[in-house]
């Protein structure tokens, strides 16, 4: 109710959710934070706030994204837009590096089934943080310019890469811990981006 009466002309209130099981969120977070998210989010709703749903994909929350977007899809059909993003890794993430770290490729079947479903719902799924050599193309089209400029890079596989100046990038931190699947793309070869 606070939040709502700034009456804020251009304000999206992100929420990081990391499962459709409570206590595999609240395994992943530290504390027991699920159901108080959950109550947020229909808070929020019930003002008519604008929010996004943002889903670190990881070694732990891979394997049930496509679980994950059905959930959202029945509890959450008010939101703007659901994210699915690639692990920075800097922080706690870089301090349990191999508890999280999966190559991006490797959870591609998973990604692309949630994003799908969303998709043909009618939902808004983004994909951040994400490189489009190393996407299936049917969608890299909602692939994001995400990762900030200060900490963007391209690494020397991008080199003459066609897709530079569509392709987000990588994090700074993330220089050394990408996927085993870059490779520059030589040729457009349909209408997949937009
Ligand atoms: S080679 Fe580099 S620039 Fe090209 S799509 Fe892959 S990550 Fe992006």
């Amino acid at each position: 109710m606070k939040l709502a009466k700034c009456r804020h002309h251009d304000l999206q209130i992100d929420i990081p959710l990391f499962s459709d099981i409570a206590e595999e969120h609240n395994r992943i977070v530290g504390a027991k934070t699920f159901y108080k998210t959950v109550q947020g989010l229909y808070n929020l709703a019930l003002f008519h706030q604008r929010i996004g749903i943002r889903i670190v994909v990881h070694k732990q929350t891979y394997k049930r994204l496509p679980q994950f977007a059905d959930y959202i899809y029945h509890n959450f059909p008010f939101v703007a837009q659901v994210a699915f993003m690639q692990m920075e890794t800097t922080g706690l993430a870089k301090e349990n590096f191999d508890q999280l770290w999966i190559d991006p490729y490797d959870y591609n079947t998973e990604l692309r089934e949630a994003v799908l479903l969303l998709a043909d719902r009618g939902m808004k799924p983004y994909i951040y943080n994400a490189q489009l050599c190393v996407l299936p193309e049917d969608i890299r089209r909602y692939a994001q310019q995400s990762i900030s400029d200060w900490k963007d890079i391209y690494i020397p596989e991008c080199e003459g890469c066609v897709l530079r100046g569509q392709c987000g990038g990588f994090f700074e931190s993330n220089r050394n811990a990408h996927s085993s699947h870059i490779k520059k793309v030589k040729h457009i070869s349909s209408d997949i981006l937009c």
